[in-house]
């Protein structure tokens, strides 16, 4: 493939990324968005393989055949709650590829071989594509790990604060520059700064890369529960800089600008997080927000001592109480993914909707465990998208909904977090569902939420509890809603 041929493919993979995230923006579109994605990706494949720098295919095949068949299989595996874990593992190969990436390039060529002058300008700044790539690669390959672990309850959701957490942080990070300096310096010396005989740079490179990996570490680790969809987000947009950063190093375009795409949207979907959350940014990056008796997702639900008397209600009393509301509005979270009620829950919304009662849903943007989690579910069970309305819409009408129906929902329904400023989620925006007439609370018995904290919610005059599995306790709604219409 000539040169121009292959700019000019690269430029097309590019305008399908932007269509892509484009089209990913809204529910309508998503699924061309996701489409262009594909098309992209593979114009992308195709055009790299055939490109002149790639002389030989025996090992390129092999590798693309299996990394195919490994991530196929494990797409078509997941359960949509434990997405967000594939999400995060996801990231971090692409920061392991981007640390790699980095540090075979400057062994294959060690301080600008190859570019012009061995200590002008170009030397200079190819060591900093490579000392950058690889420092955010390292902290975004084990970042990543940390999150994954936390995502799937394997590595606790407390947040990790070691007393003078922010100094450490400092500390590692100054140490850092002090290497790419010894690093760029050793350019121009000819000699590596720590061993005598070592190709020059490379120690303090590989020491900045352990320090790297140290601060993706502690920084997630400082993350309590509730600021996980923060910091997924955030690993999103370090994955995409540190393929930016690859792509300086390989000198390729589309990877610079695929990469800048990811980072920058990421960038954004962050903002976006540290918005719903009501979070400084910084503050979420220097971590030790979220609880100290966070529950990680996955794991055993955490029995919390009851805060007070709860009322019990059997499906037929909901189905009746919805059947005479004139408004109604369900509140899915992500016990309603882990129970896949959402099915159920739309042919409870067909019934009333069609005996003139007023169904719509209200979305917490960090429900559920992904950011969108709820949209997707919500999708994929065929509820109308006009009646899906986000948390800024429909926050005002709860006062005067007759009906709430909480589906495994719970921090995002906190009360907690507008009264008490002790509570870790103090500040953080909630769906204010006991404005409502009255609401119904669907879930296996009294564990917190994902947070890790009370609920004060389930206590109020006006919440009624239906305990148990949410798909079971709506089936059984569904069908005495469907006997009492049918009566
Ligand atoms: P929560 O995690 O706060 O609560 C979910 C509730 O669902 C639990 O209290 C649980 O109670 C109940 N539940 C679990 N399984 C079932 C089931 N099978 N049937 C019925 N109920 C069930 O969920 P929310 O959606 O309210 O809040 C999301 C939380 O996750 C927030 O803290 C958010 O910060 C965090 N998070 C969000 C991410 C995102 O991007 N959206 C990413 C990472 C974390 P019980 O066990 O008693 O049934």
């Amino acid at each position: 493939m000539s040169q121009t041929l292959l700019t000019v493919s690269y430029l097309l993979a590019s305008v399908f990324f932007i269509l892509s995230l484009g089209g990913l923006s809204t529910q309508e579109t998503a699924r061309r968005g996701n489409l262009y994605g594909v098309v992209g990706i593979l114009v992308a494949l195709i055009a790299t393989a055939f490109s002149p720098m790639v002389t030989d295919f025996t090992l390129l095949i092999p590798t693309i055949v299996v990394g195919a068949v490994i991530g196929a299989i494990l797409a078509a595996r997941v359960a949509m709650t434990a997405m967000p874990e594939l999400v995060a593992i996801l990231h971090s190969f692409v920061g392991l590829a981007a640390t790699i990436v980095g540090i075979v390039n400057f062994m294959q060529a060690p301080h600008g071989a190859g570019l012009a002058g061995d200590h002008g300008a170009m030397t200079l700044i190819h060591d900093v594509e490579i000392f950058i790539g690889v420092f955010i690669g390292a902290i975004t390959f084990s970042g990543s790990i940390i999150a994954f672990g936390k995502l799937r309850g394997s590595i606790s959701g407390n947040p990790l604060l070691l007393p003078a957490r922010h100094w450490l942080n400092l500390v590692m990070v100054l140490l850092s520059i002090w290497l790419g300096v010894l690093f760029a310096q050793s350019a121009s010396t000819g000699v590596d700064p720590f061993v005598a005989g070592a190709l020059p740079g490379l120690v303090p490179l590989l020491a900045m890369t352990l320090i790297a990996l140290i601060i993706g570490v502690h920084m997630v680790m400082a993350i309590g529960g509730a600021d996980m969809p923060v910091v997924v987000s955030m690993l999103n947009s370090y994955s995409g800089w540190a393929a930016a950063a690859a792509g300086f190093m390989l000198s390729n375009d589309l990877l610079i600008v695929t990469g800048a795409l990811v980072g920058s949207s990421g960038a954004i979907l962050s903002y976006i997080m540290c918005k719903a959350m009501n979070r400084g940014f910084i503050s979420v990056i220097m971590g030790g927000f979220g609880t100290t008796s966070a529950k990680p997702a996955g794991s055993a639900a955490t029995a919390q001592a009851p805060a007070g008397e709860v009322i019990s209600v059997d499906a037929a009393e909901v189905a009746d109480m919805l059947k005479s509301a004139r408004s109604v509005i369900f509140v899915p979270g992500y016990g309603m993914a882990v129970a896949q009620a959402q099915h159920p829950i739309r042919e409870i919304t067909d019934i009333l909707r069609k005996s003139g009662v007023n169904v719509r849903f209200a979305i917490h943007p960090v429900a559920g465990r992904l950011p969108g989690h709820m949209n997707v579910l919500l999708a994929e069970a065929s509820v109308p998208y006009d009646i899906v309305l986000e948390m800024d819409e429909i926050n005002e009408d709860f006062s005067g909904t007759d009906a709430v129906v909480i589906v495994g929902a719970n921090d995002v329904v906190n009360p907690a977090a507008q009264t008490d400023e002790s509570s870790p989620i103090y500040g953080m925006p909630v769906l204010e569902v006991w404005k409502a007439k009255t609401c119904v609370v669907l879930k296996r018995g009294m564990a917190s939420g994902y947070a890790g904290v009370d609920n004060p919610l389930f206590y109020n005059s006006n919440s009624r509890m239906l305990f148990g599995d949410a798909k079971k306790s709506i089936d059984s709604v569904l069908m005495a809603l469907k006997s009492a219409v049918a009566s």
